[in-house]
């Protein structure tokens, strides 16, 4: 059985991959990991997803240590800002919708339009976004109930696949601070850390990786590699040759530009939330930590330069982004042909990328990482393993993939050529199925991409209520139905949402408090 994995790369994925297989197998692998140096980690990707909880308890770490550590915060929701036209927003909440007499409640919203915010009427997060909440009480019990927590003590460690709850929050933190968090989790579990630079990937008669050739620490060999460094794809696309498979024909952004700025956090509270605010060639994310705020454009340069960019980034965040330094970043967008290939793995922005819309990079390493330990090979290093591997990375990313295409094309936006460009650009055959069968039926675990990619039916229901651009019906039946358990559950909802916000502390009182425990 391959014993010993050398990890090229050292960003979040190198450090997420290190810790996770060390938590995995223990002592029963060994793990190698270099980094270099010179050339720096992409420094951004500090929002995440809901699923990202299940990454640190399987690990065993508690949230109310690594969070103050990571200057970490809750993210509940996405804010979608200016999407519909400018003023507009809404939000794509970590809730699962209710069942109303057999209907989704989105769809009652549909039929009887209790007020416009179809946010704030059908789901709790709304309310606690925009009031600033944290998910939790000061003794540290979550506003809602229904889900099994599972903390450091549990012996059973869960997956993505045996997901079996929505869980109501992601995390915001800052990805320097965690992969330096990760890095110690993971040498304390005996990780070797080699700092230096590959020069080069040699390969064996049959074209499998032999070693890596370093600066300082010679040739590093492993039976298994795994390449984690970043949009270089050093070993899979470089050495390997990999095809790389743009998106760029259906997701036209393609740099970034982003900046880190202080913020009296005191002052201004801290949302529970990540907000996307669309602009003129893309958009805008904030991203609150505890402390400052990481921003960033997310833009298509077929339509500005990299200094327009910058300059409509600076404006949007004001007199505070002053004296700040940008850092200008070039993406790679679509995903490695197969990600695994021979004994080489790729995670990360080597595997794949989309643009930062629904805060997905992480989630892809996660995933990644858990199908590795699935499928990870035998002696015989079975192709069945390694195919089925490829397929499920393949089947998450291009079903993201249809989803952030939704967010364009589904939006009512057409104010200048971006924006109706977007109306025309291709989109997968498939979607553009899919988007006319929602226009008779609100998505439905039958009509979403079929295979896992994080996203339900509920989160593509909520992206055409709220993006207003596609023409949505009710389903016909409701208007045969009565409507009281309807009205009984929109009451509810609100008296809810006014009883949490009422109780629970905002998410600034709830983290000072915190830091000044830990
Ligand atoms: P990198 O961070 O680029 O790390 C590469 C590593 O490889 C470095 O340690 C480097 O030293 C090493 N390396 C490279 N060459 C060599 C060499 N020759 N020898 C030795 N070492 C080498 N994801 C989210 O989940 N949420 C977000 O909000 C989010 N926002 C993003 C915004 C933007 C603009 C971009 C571009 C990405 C975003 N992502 C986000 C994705 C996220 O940043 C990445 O998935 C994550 O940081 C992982 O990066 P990485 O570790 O693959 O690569």
């Amino acid at each position: 059985m391959p014993r010993s994995v050398v990890i090229v790369g050292g960003g979040t994925a190198g450090w997420m991959t290190a810790s996770y297989l060390k938590a995995a197998f223990a002592d029963r692998i060994e793990v190698t990991l270099v980094e270099s140096a010179r050339v720096g980690t992409i420094g951004v990707g500090e929002a995440t997803f809901s699923t990202v909880r299940h990454f640190f308890d399987y690990l065993g770490l508690d949230e109310r240590e690594w969070m103050p550590a990571c200057q970490a915060t809750y993210k509940l929701a996405i804010r979608f800002e200016d999407w519909r036209h400018k003023g507009h927003h809404f939000y794509h909440p970590f809730e699962r919708q209710r069942m109303v007499d057999g209907f989704p409640i989105t769809d009652w919203w549909l039929q009887q339009g209790v007020t416009d915010r179809f946010d704030r009427d059908c789901f709790l997060i709304a309310a606690l976004c925009d009031a600033k909440r944290s998910p939790r009480h000061h003794d540290g019990r979550l506003f809602e109930q229904d889900f099994v927590e599972s903390g450091p003590e549990r012996v059973h460690r869960t997956t993505l696949s045996e997901q079996d709850t929505q869980f109501p929050y992601a995390y915001h933190f800052d990805a320097s601070l965690l992969a330096d968090y990760l890095s110690g989790y993971a040498v304390r579990r005996g990780v070797r850390h080699v700092v230096d630079d590959v020069l080069d990937v040699s390969l064996d008669e049959r074209g499998w990786i032999d070693h890596v050739l370093t600066r300082e620490h010679g040739e590093l060999r492993g039976d298994l590699f795994v390449d984690c460094t970043g949009f270089r794809g050093l070993l899979l696309n470089k050495a390997l040759e990999e095809p790389f498979q743009s998106y760029q024909d259906t997701l036209p952004n393609d740099r970034a530009v982003a900046l880190r700025v202080p913020v009296d956090m005191a002052a201004k509270g801290i949302r529970p939330c990540t907000t996307a605010s669309a602009r003129d060639a893309g958009w805008i994310w904030t991203i609150p930590l505890f402390g400052r705020i990481g921003t960033g454009y997310v833009y298509a340069s077929e339509y500005i330069t990299p200094e327009e960019a910058e300059r409509d980034l600076r404006a949007f965040v004001g007199p505070a982004a002053d004296d700040l330094e940008a850092n200008h970043i070039r993406m790679r967008i679509g995903r490695s042909r197969d990600s695994w290939v021979r004994n080489c793995v790729a995670v990360g922005l080597s595997s794949g990328f989309v643009e930062p819309l629904e805060s997905t990079g992480i989630f892809f390493i996660q995933h990644g990482i858990e199908q590795l330990v699935k499928h990870f090979p035998g002696d015989d290093w079975n192709p069945a393993l390694r195919d089925a591997y490829n397929r499920s990375i393949a089947n998450c990313m291009d079903g993201v993939r249809e989803f952030l295409v939704l967010h364009y094309r589904g939006a009512a936006r057409t104010d200048n050529q971006y924006w109706r460009d977007a109306k025309t650009r291709p989109v997968p055959d498939a979607l553009a199925e899919r988007m006319e069968a929602w226009q008779t039926r609100l998505p439905d675990t039958e009509t979403v991409f079929p295979y896992y990619h994080g996203f339900e039916p509920y989160s593509y229901a909520c992206m055409l209520l709220g993006l207003g651009g596609v023409p949505l019906r009710s389903s016909p039946a409701l208007a045969l139905l009565s409507d009281a358990s309807a009205h009984k559950d929109f009451q509810i909802v609100r008296d809810q949402a006014d009883e949490l916000v009422r109780t629970l502390p905002s998410q600034h009182e709830y983290f000072a408090r915190l830091h000044q425990a830990s």
